[in-house]
């Protein structure tokens, strides 16, 4: 079975397969039968998984097994290191603790750090996946989704046998907290657009707001390899919580008061905004289903992610759950998105 070292690896000498908004439409454009009586089917993995990481707040060796799921599963998490094995559906309302991470809880039972590996869940359009997690937390890997991307392609990606549910927005909403704020606005695809500030030489010197729009730009080659980041005169206190146990050079950017302490640098010139929007993906896909919606944020974090989509799903009337079942529906945003989930 695949090592997850192995993997990062490969990612960092290859570049990840993918097409982007604008590689899709002239694929589109080269066959163009092949639309003519599809919908947007939701998807699963074609064959069973297994990877082992580290906990990054734990420390402790994690194995994971993500399985395929049938239609309408949605993301199931189930702690098997638990007797009975306890199931934790990915949602919005079951996010408990976000200081450092987005935490599932459900009976007392808690499974931190789901974030990175929802956020390439939904990078990749998969709706419906059982994951299998022996600790109280996903293992780190990187630090960034493409380990996981990486997995998932490897186990392959099946279209499924009923119509993908999108969470149409439908009315602006917002929540702020100081000067940090994040937002919701109706859009027909999915964009998100995030600005950051850290006051932290190392950080600001670089591109400190990233948009990205799905219509043209991919997932995988623009944000699922951007890590999370840390700062050492911050780690004696979250160890002392007993968090960030398992971080290390190998899973985050690491800076001292100065400068980024790991030998490579940066992957990205705005590596440090582009895993804020790699988070917000994330956050955003407890939602349950895929946002049909524009994101824009300002030094939010989980937390304030989470608020939003809690304070969206409150309102009835703010949002709707819409299918594109033929293929005239669609809009182009989506079509893009989501280009091989078109099968006739
Ligand atoms: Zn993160």
């Amino acid at each position: 079975m695949l090592s997850p070292v192995a993997a990062i690896r490969q990612i960092r000498h290859l570049a990840l397969p993918g097409l982007s908004g604008r590689d899709a439409r002239i694929a589109a454009m080269q066959h163009p039968r092949r639309n003519q009586t599809s919908m947007l089917r939701q998807r699963t993995l074609k064959s069973v998984i297994r990877a082992t990481g580290v906990g990054l707040h734990s420390g402790v060796k994690v194995r994971i097994a993500l399985r395929p799921a049938a239609p309408d599963t949605g993301i199931v998490f189930c702690r098997v290191d638990l007797d009975p094995p306890v199931e934790l559906k990915a949602n919005p309302f079951g996010v408990g603790d976000t200081r450092m991470a987005s935490v599932l809880e459900q009976d007392g039972v808690r499974l931190g750090t789901v974030e990175h590996l929802m956020s390439a869940l939904a990078g990749l359009g998969i709706d419906n996946l059982y994951v299998d997690v022996d600790a109280a937390e996903l293992p780190i890997m990187d630090g960034s989704a493409a380990p996981f991307v990486y997995l998932l392609q490897s186990a392959g990606i099946e279209a499924q046998n009923a119509p993908k549910r999108f969470l149409r927005v439908k009315k602006p909403v917002e929540v702020n907290e100081g000067d940090k704020w994040a937002r919701l606005d109706p859009y027909d695809g999915f964009k998100l657009d995030f600005s950051i500030a850290f006051n932290h030489p190392a950080v600001d010197q670089t591109g400190t707001r990233v948009a990205v729009d799905f219509a043209d730009d991919s997932y995988t080659r623009d944000i699922s390899r951007a890590r999370t980041f840390g700062f050492t005169q911050d780690v004696e206190a979250l160890r002392a919580q007993g968090l960030a146990l398992g971080g290390s050079l190998d899973n985050a950017i690491v800076m001292d008061e100065y400068r980024v302490l790991n030998a490579e640098g940066l992957r990205l010139p705005d590596e440090f905004a582009r895993h804020k929007v790699l988070d917000a993906i994330g956050d955003l896909y407890l939602a349950g289903h895929p946002l049909l919606a524009a994101f824009s944020a300002n030094k939010s974090g989980h937390a304030l992610n989470n608020q939003l989509l809690r304070v969206l799903l409150a309102d009835a009337s703010a949002w709707e759950l819409v299918s594109f079942e033929r293929d005239e529906a669609v809009p182009a945003g989506i079509a893009h998105l989501y280009p091989t989930l078109q099968l006739s």
